[in-house]
């Protein structure tokens, strides 16, 4: 099926287009720079830059796929989740246009079109996913390991951060040190310039009574927390300052990644071992960093599980990872979305559908 992807959430302003699982187009626009100066998303300024946005990008979207409105077969939409406002933005397009070209309207869930990008055939592709599949979602405001029993009627929830998203914790990490925003890219272009073996950071809910055992797991085996690095990075700071002495920035920046992206890695390849998973997915902006990419491919590799990632211009927020999970849910048959279907901003990743 030939669909089109709208995804307003957070600042970026995507329109996507697939044909199954082929790539026709994928226009984004970013309004974070109009947000840097606050050092995150302000939820009034992304919405009022999606309304502006809207037009000109699904116009450059169509004209790179070649194809009209009244070409496609159906539409998907971000419905959640995200923030209220800039999801309203997108859903109220998304309405117009089905109700006017007299196409199905599919509100899709924003992190299973994350995992489900994977799908498109870029690096590999894959129409059905195989039996034991998993994925781990790295994204600004989640980080979870899931079951994807089946990518258009079941994930289940296998383990989450406690606290603060990995890119979360990126996010705030380079505000610390200086380093601007949006955090991850600023932190993993620094790291590369430092030592990851600096600094011995913590990774949190590794110690045994978090964990328990492969017999009698603990509460905590398979979740993360990011509170006490971050704050573990806030002292070594604090630490160079006070003692007058210029801050190692891109040896705490490379040591920060490394724990992140060690523990991030370490619990995913467990998880997936210990429920049986044998095919793994990436996705979600943190997706993007290098670091993940290199040593989950390792892990991943020496564990007998297969992994796919995404490309990195398909990690952070994009339309075709829509237009890639709405086509999943129009091949499965899936019933299309009424039109009164509202925003849900804590929209949870096990309803894939609304
Ligand atoms: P969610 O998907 O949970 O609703 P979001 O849509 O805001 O959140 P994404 O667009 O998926 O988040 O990802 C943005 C996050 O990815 C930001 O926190 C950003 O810092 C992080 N990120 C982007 N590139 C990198 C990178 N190279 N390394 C680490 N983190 C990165
Ligand atoms: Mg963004
Ligand atoms: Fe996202």
């Amino acid at each position: 099926p030939l669909v089109l992807g709208i995804e307003t959430s957070c600042d970026e302003t995507g329109i996507g287009i697939v044909r199954g699982t082929e790539l026709l187009a994928n226009t984004v626009s970013s309004s974070m720079e109009e947000h840097a100066r606050f050092g995150g998303v302000i939820p009034e300024i992304a919405a009022r830059a999606h309304l502006e946005a809207f037009v000109p990008t699904l116009r450059q979207a169509l004209d790179t796929a070649g194809i009209q409105l009244k070409d496609v077969d159906a539409i998907a939409v971000t419905a959640g989740p995200g923030l209220a406002g800039a999801l309203m933005v997108g859903l109220s397009a998304a309405k117009g246009l089905a109700l006017a070209a007299g196409k199905p309207l599919y509100g899709v869930n924003h992190l299973v079109a994350h995992v489900g990008v994977g799908l498109l055939e870029s690096s590999s592709p894959m129409a059905a996913l195989p039996e034991n599949t998993g994925a781990l979602l790295v994204s600004g405001g989640h980080t979870e390991i899931l079951r994807v029993v089946s990518l258009t009627s079941q994930v289940q929830l296998l383990g989450s951060t406690i606290d603060d998203a990995a890119g979360e914790a990126f996010d705030k990490t380079a505000r610390l040190l200086g380093l601007g925003y949006p955090g991850g890219p600023a932190i993993a272009a620094s790291a590369a310039q430092g030592n990851p073996r600096a600094f011995r950071f913590p990774r949190g809910l590794t110690m045994p009574k978090f964990e328990g055992s492969a017999h009698a797991p603990g509460k905590h085996r398979h979740n993360w927390s990011f509170s006490g690095l971050k704050t573990a990075v806030a002292r070594a700071v604090e630490q160079f300052e006070s003692a007058g002495r210029e801050v190692p920035v891109q040896d705490i920046a490379a040591s920060f990644q490394e724990a992140v992206v060690d523990v991030l890695t370490s619990k995913t390849v467990r998880a997936a071992q210990e429920h049986d998973i044998h095919t793994l997915l990436l996705g979600g902006g943190v997706a993007a960093n290098r670091r993940l990419r290199e040593l989950l491919t390792e892990r991943c590799a020496a564990a007998g599980i297969e992994l796919r990632i995404p490309p990195v211009s398909l990690c952070t927020d994009n339309g075709a990872m829509v237009a890639a999970l709405g086509a999943q849910l129009v091949a499965a048959g899936v019933k299309p979305s009424g039109m009164d279907i509202p925003a849900d901003s804590s929209q949870p990743v096990q309803r894939i559908s609304v």
